[in-house]
């Protein structure tokens, strides 16, 4: 049984399917060299909201010269929970990464945390990706997953979010269309050292399996081949 990840960030232990994300223009040669080295990386090159503010000018120069060898955008996004966001220089760095995924048709791994309803807004107006796009580590609420659907939204959960005692994420997990599921790590940073990667990986899939009613392998098989036509057809 293979275990797809769809949403990572460069870490040691790397075997399985896994979308690997830069966040600025200073991870995007690693991410790519990377991809170079192993077959199972799907490379991902975007200017993450965090970054935003201390992004290079010529940020975009640098995406350009490299998107050619990439296989998906992100990690783009929008996020008003982080102290000092600013709003509209996010928008404007999502919107332009949006429209270059939008014309290659190329997947892309969206953040987005307290920014539902301008997320909504920028995707009811401006073009997307014909494939859709994939909400990464999705925070929205179960009422949400219905309007994020209707605009083309794969959504994607990792074990982090869904312990015990929370709510708004099982929720959500319940209400995605089982053609929509998928499931990441978002490793390394939400991994604490006693877990490996290959163990939240996994965790990640027995508690959406838990929550959804089924068996880890039949998730598995799902969420296999939506990796597949999200991520992997041309
Ligand atoms: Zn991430």
């Amino acid at each position: 049984m293979q275990l797809y990840d769809a949403h990572c960030h460069p870490q040691a232990s790397l075997h399985n399917p896994v979308v690997l994300n830069g966040t600025c223009p200073e991870d995007w040669a690693q991410i790519l060299k990377l991809a170079n080295q192993k077959s199972q990386i799907i490379p991902a090159i975007g200017l993450h909201p965090w970054q935003v503010n201390d992004a290079p000018d010529d940020w975009q120069a640098s995406f350009l010269q490299q998107i050619a060898e990439a296989k998906a955008v992100g990690e783009i996004g929008l996020d008003q929970w982080i102290d000092g966001h600013q709003l509209e220089r996010q928008q404007a760095a999502f919107c332009w990464q949006l429209q270059q995924a939008a014309q290659r048709n190329m997947p892309v791994s969206i953040h987005c945390l307290k920014a539902s309803d301008p997320l909504l807004r920028i995707l009811k107006t401006q073009s997307a990706p014909k494939r859709g796009i994939h909400l990464h580590a999705y925070s929205g609420s179960a009422e949400q997953v219905r309007s994020f659907t209707a605009l083309g939204a794969y959504f994607s959960f990792h074990a982090g979010q869904l312990h015990p005692k929370a709510k708004k994420a099982p929720a959500a997990v319940r209400a995605v269309p089982s053609d929509r599921l998928l499931i990441e790590s978002d490793a390394p940073d939400t991994i604490q050292n006693t877990v490996s990667y290959g163990e939240f990986l996994q965790h990640g899939y027995q508690r959406v399996a838990e929550l959804r009613g089924l068996t880890v392998e039949t998730l598995a098989e799902q969420v296999a081949a939506n990796f597949a036509r999200y991520f992997l057809d041309d």
